[in-house]
Formats: structure tokens, sequence, C-alpha cells
């Protein structure tokens, strides 16, 4: 199990560091993992003078997952565009060919109040969007700005899905249908645009292979607005770039705390790119105050989707578990009766609960 470590910038190198604890764990235990470190972002630009320099491309090609901490921060905010942080993540999403994107949002009981719906609609919830990452109107040709015929100006985009690009998006999202609750819900806007219209099409077809999983279809409107009246209906989610782009956040703000939340990039082969779903926090960077928890979910979604193994990816969300339920809690989510702890003491009761 090669395993590329991109620690990044802000509090990367600090929830990496806990992260990276927990699978010590399992690889003293004798599950045979090599951790290979390379820079992304602005500590690449430091480095070599590029967000993505060819020594990280190097290593990430030739690793079976990436994990990655956050990059950018405000002294990179001046320079050219090519160059500055986030560009290396669009660089490296390109480069590895991350089609699939998982964001799961889930909200552990204990921290229901975090959430600024009524605890009774979210507490214990666990969705999976599952969003197509690398097509759809973000990348359909022709694009740009024009004067029409009647010489006035516009913009324009083309939504476009070839049959490929669902059929490969759907089988990743049932297969981890089949690994959690059974139930696909298929977002579209088939009543409007043919691009989705083809794609429930193709869903369709795929879902005769998978016979266990519940299929349904919801328009995105609808979707939008069942997720804040009643988001525990869903299980996983699977949609396009844009519509994606948009549930994804959405779904992740019912849980209230950016600091727990888990994502991935799947390419054909299985091989993914771990992250939080937050940022650098350049606020908090170097203080010791940054929640590692988002980046240890990310280990465990690692495990699970990668490597194919269910047991040490559920043994990590459990320890988490269990340290939530202890009430241990780092300062963005804490609440009054808990044990306030930092970044590093949040991974010493981790590694414990392992
Ligand atoms: P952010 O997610 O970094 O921070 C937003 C707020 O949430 C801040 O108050 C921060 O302190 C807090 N926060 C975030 N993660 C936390 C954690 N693990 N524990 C405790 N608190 C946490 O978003 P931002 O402030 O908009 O962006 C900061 C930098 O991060 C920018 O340079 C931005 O471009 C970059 N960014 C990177 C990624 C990525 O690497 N994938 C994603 C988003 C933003």
């Amino acid at each position: 199990m090669k395993i590329a470590v991109l620690a990044g910038d802000g509090i990367g190198p600090e929830i990496i560091a806990q992260a990276l604890r927990v699978l010590e764990v399992l690889k003293e235990e004798g599950m045979p993992m090599q951790f290979v470190h390379a820079p992304l972002g602005g500590q690449a630009y430091d480095q070599y003078g590029h967000p993505y320099p060819e020594f990280t491309q190097k290593i990430c090609r030739d690793a079976d997952a990436v994990l990655l901490g956050a990059v950018g921060g405000p002294q990179y905010d001046n320079l050219d565009r090519p160059l500055r942080p986030e560009r290396g993540l669009l660089a490296i999403r390109k480069d590895l060919g991350l089609f699939a994107n998982l964001r799961p949002a889930v909200l552990y009981p204990e921290l229901a109040n975090a959430s600024t719906l009524k605890p009774e609609v979210v507490s214990g919830l666990d969705i999976m969007i599952v969003r197509e990452l690398t097509g759809d109107v973000y990348f359909g040709q022709p694009r740009g700005m024009r004067t029409n015929e009647h010489g006035e100006r516009e913009g324009f985009n083309t939504m476009v899905y070839a049959e490929s690009e669902v059929r490969r998006i759907a089988h990743v999202a049932f297969d981890i249908a089949m690994k959690r609750g059974k139930k696909l819900c298929s977002v579209d806007k088939a009543n409007v645009l043919e691009t989705t219209e083809f794609w429930k099409e193709i869903v369709i077809d795929v879902a005769k292979e998978y016979p266990e999983v519940e299929l349904n279809h919801m328009y995105v409107d609808n979707a939008a607005m069942q997720l804040i009246r009643n988001p525990k209906q869903f299980d996983v989610m699977v949609t396009g770039n844009i519509f994606g782009d948009i549930l994804s956040d959405e779904a992740s703000m019912l849980t209230g705390s950016i600091g727990m939340l888990a994502s991935a990039s799947l390419n054909e082969t299985k091989k993914g790119l771990y992250e939080p779903s937050h940022g650098s926090a350049p606020d908090i960077a170097g203080k010791n105050l940054a929640n590692p928890i988002a980046t240890v979910l990310s280990t465990a979604m690692m495990l699970r989707y990668t490597f194919d193994n269910e047991a040490a990816a559920a043994r990590i969300e459990n320890a988490v578990k269990k340290v939530l339920a202890a009430g241990y809690r780092t300062g963005d989510i804490f609440e009054a009766g808990m044990r306030r702890v930092s970044c590093s003491e949040m991974g010493d009761q981790i590694v414990a609960a392992m």
C-alpha cells in the first residue's frame, strides 16, 4: 500500500500528522503501508517554484492513494494564477484522472447541536454524495462570450455528458450503495434538460446490474429542498458536476462542522485522493488548534475505497465515535460541559481508542 502524503499549507501538516499516527497503528500491527512525502500547493511553490512540481507528480502517479492536508494561504494570494496553491489541486485531480468525487455528510448524534437545523432532523444523518467531477457544463465545448446575430453580447456554455462518462460514475455510485444502505437517488433535471434526461436513461440501464439497490430519481430543485426538509431519507446520491457542486456543499452544511468532513476523489483504477473538505485555515495554523477528524476520516475512506478494507475503515470510524462519545472536542466543535482538547490531544485520544 503505497501512500503519497501531501501535507500542504496552513493546518495541513498538523492534521496530517494526526492522521498518520492513526495509520501507524495499523502499520505496526502488520498492514504493509509505505508513506512517501511530497510537497503540494504553497509549500511546493516555495521549494520548487510550482504548486504541483514534477517531483510530486512522479510520487503521486506511482502511489496507490494520495493523502492530502490542505493548500493555500494569504502569502500566496498575489502570485500569478497558474502558480497559486489551488492550481496545484486542479492539476493533481486532472493528472490522476479523478472523475468521481465522494462527499459524505455525517452528523454524529453527539454533535447534533452544531447544525443550524433542528437536532431531530439531522441527528444521525449519514449521506454520501457522489459527484461527477470532470464533465458537464463546467468542461463542455463550445463555451465563451460572443456577440450574437442581434448584435447583443452573450455568454454561453455547453452541458454535455457522453454515455461512457455517465456509466462509469453510475457504477461508482451503485458500488458504494452496495457497501452502504443499498439505496441510490439519482439527481437530474430530466424535465427540462436533455443532457440529464440522457443521464437518467443510462443510470436506469446500469441499475440492471445491481438488482439489490433500490434506485429512485429526483429533480435537482426538489433534491435541494428535500436535503433541508428530510435529509435522513437519503443514503447515496449521484449527480453531475454542477448539481453535485451545489448539493454537496448544501449537504455538508447540514452538519455544521467543517472540521469533521472527509472527502475522496477516485479514478477508474480506484486510485484515490483523500482529503478533508475544509481548507488550510490560516487563522489557526501552527497553533495546534485544528480539528484533525476530517483528515482521520479521510484515511478511513482510503482504506474502504482504494484498499477495500472495510474492517480497518470501520475501526477508525468507530474510534472517532468513541472519542466524541467520551466528550473530547477541539475548539471548532466545543460545547459547554465537554473536554476541550488540542489537535494533537485529539490524535492521542483517537489512537488510544483504536
Ligand atoms: P477554510 O476551510 O480554510 O477555513 C474556514 C473556517 O473554518 C476558518 O475559520 C477555519 O479556522 C475553520 N476551519 C477549517 N478547517 C478547520 C479544522 N480542521 N479545524 C478547526 N477549524 C477549521 O476556508 P477559507 O478560510 O475560505 O480558506 C483558507 C485557505 O484555504 C485559502 O487559501 C483557500 O484557498 C484554501 N482552501 C483550500 C482548500 C483545499 O485545500 N482543498 C479548500 C478550500 C479552501
